[in-house]
């Protein structure tokens, strides 16, 4: 028995050794990183593992079915320390774009806006017809029969533009290499029902070109998985790196997106040595009945992280709903399949999901349109009585509350009880050093200052207690600044 457990122990150590040979991106069969020893680099991705200047980065590359390529901790990563820094494979318009300067991006005004002199195509003027993005496709649009009409209004034929470039830069073998790596989820999003309308123009100009070494459609497909929204501009990167990084809504890293061009990954949480580093897409704070429907229809998955795997959503009921039969609340039967029954936890009664969606759906909408802190109270007090308290809408009205301002005893009672309500919930579907956190500590501090002065002047406290909530205000700022750090 017991040389049984040896030999089964001493073969998951092969195999995990095999999985952990080679280069930590690539794969081949590379030398040890001498710095560190913890991974293999070859000549051509050292400079990611261990970029100058910096310290050797703690991932490496894992292949996982369904995900494709992930990036998994290598040794401890401390909660707060710099992941990764990525700089674009790639930058360009997306889809729906009015005219834009096709090198740097800037709005492009028909009254005002010069053309290239060579492909006619909306630039800057001549430092940017000449620039390093727009002289990828310049020469292959020039050749092109048609040029479009540029207006004010979105121009269909610039969809096709981050495709054309992609295509032209995989000409290049080192850019084809990282642009290899990357997935492009082509199948599901031809099927998507707007596929024509958003795509059709942008394909149709490029299918003109021979020779291109991607189809458009997967150029297509590599934009809409990967590509990220650029600060203060029309466009969106790509990031080699960066885009191996997957999705969870419990995310134990955040990004920031730099105006210089880089993207820097800090973790949010202590990370261990095997554990995926993972990145959230989309805003934190959706309840998993909008949520899951929003990450299918925007990046094509279904996302099975911890959150969506469990319908109580991590003990919060994000999403819960008040049953009408009894005082218990409904939740979805399997939290993985969107379109699966609720049920209640109490009295087993059972509802059809896609009317729970369009409640959900519908509620939503209306708590965005409120307005001022009477219709927002009413909202919140309606919907006490349908939603679970920790319903993720009424944590979006409870954080509109608290941005009107208030100095009545009452209502700052009122605003310290929502704020204190808002970060319990918040550090568990978000946990760590989160932006999130930071404004709300920031939202505490000052309600719990200002009660204090008031309960001061009011006598109902004395200088020594008023003194003691300076001093935890001063600790809660402290660590907001590390929530913010890197944003910009
Ligand atoms: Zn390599
Ligand atoms: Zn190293
Ligand atoms: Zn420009
Ligand atoms: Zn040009
Ligand atoms: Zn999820
Ligand atoms: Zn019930």
């Amino acid at each position: 028995m017991q040389v049984l457990e040896w030999g089964v122990w001493l073969f998951l150590l092969l195999i995990n050794v095999d999985k952990m040979s080679g280069c930590f991106l690539c794969g081949v069969e590379s030398s040890l990183c001498t710095v560190c020893n913890s991974v293999q680099a070859c000549e051509q991705h050292y400079s990611v593992h261990k970029p100058s200047g910096s310290s050797c980065r703690k991932f490496r590359v894992e292949i996982q079915e369904g995900k494709g390529r992930t990036l998994v901790a290598t040794q401890q990563i401390k909660a707060g320390e710099v992941v990764l820094v990525d700089t674009p494979l790639v930058q360009g318009p997306g889809n729906k774009t009015p005219p834009t300067c096709l090198d740097c991006l800037s709005p492009w005004k028909e009254a005002d806006g010069a053309t290239c002199t060579l492909c006619k195509w909306p630039v800057c003027g001549e430092t940017c017809q000449s620039g390093l993005w727009h002289s990828i496709e310049c020469s292959t649009l020039s050749r092109l029969k048609t040029v479009p009409v540029f207006s004010s209004d979105v121009c269909p034929e610039f969809a096709g533009i981050f495709s054309l470039r992609i295509s032209l830069l995989a000409k290049d073998p080192t850019k084809r290499d990282q642009l290899d790596f990357l997935m492009d989820h082509a199948d599901d999003i031809i099927k998507d029902s707007n596929f024509e309308l958003n795509w059709g123009p942008g394909l149709e100009l490029i299918s003109e070109v021979d020779d291109l070494p991607y189809s458009g459609v997967r150029g297509v497909g590599i934009f809409c998985t990967n590509a990220v929204s650029m600060p203060h501009r029309n466009g969106r990167w790509i990031f080699p790196t960066f885009s191996f990084l997957s999705h969870s809504c419990v995310s134990n890293s955040r990004f920031f997106l730099h105006q210089g061009e880089k993207v820097l990954v800090r973790a949010q949480v202590d990370i261990q040595p095997g554990e995926e580093i993972t990145i959230s897409y989309m805003e934190p704070g959706v309840g998993g009945v909008l949520r899951r429907r929003y990450i299918q229809e925007l990046w094509y998955f279904c996302c099975t992280c911890q959150l969506c795997s469990d319908p109580t959503e991590l003990g919060t009921y994000l999403s819960g709903v008040k049953c009408r039969e009894c005082s218990d609340y409904l939740l979805p039967k399997d939290s993985l399949d969107n379109s699966c029954s609720w049920v209640c936890s109490g009295c087993k009664a059972e509802k059809d999901g896609n009317t729970m969606h369009a409640l959900a759906s519908a509620l939503n909408t209306k708590s965005k349109s409120v307005e001022g802190r009477d219709e927002t109270v009413n909202m919140i007090e309606t919907l006490l009585s349908i939603l679970h308290p920790n319903h993720f809408i009424l944590l979006y009205l409870k954080e509109k509350w608290l941005k009107f301002d208030c100095s009545e005893k009452k209502d700052l009672e009122t605003g310290l009880r929502y704020v204190s309500e808002i970060i319990n919930i918040r550090k568990i579907i978000e946990p760590g050093l989160t932006l999130n956190l930071g404004e709300n500590m920031k939202v505490l501090n000052q309600i719990m200052m200002k009660l204090a002065k008031l309960k001061l002047e009011l006598g109902e406290i004395d200088k020594t207690e008023f003194m003691k909530i300076t001093l935890s205000a001063a600790r809660n700022i402290t660590f907001a600044k590390r929530c913010f750090e890197d944003n910009l």
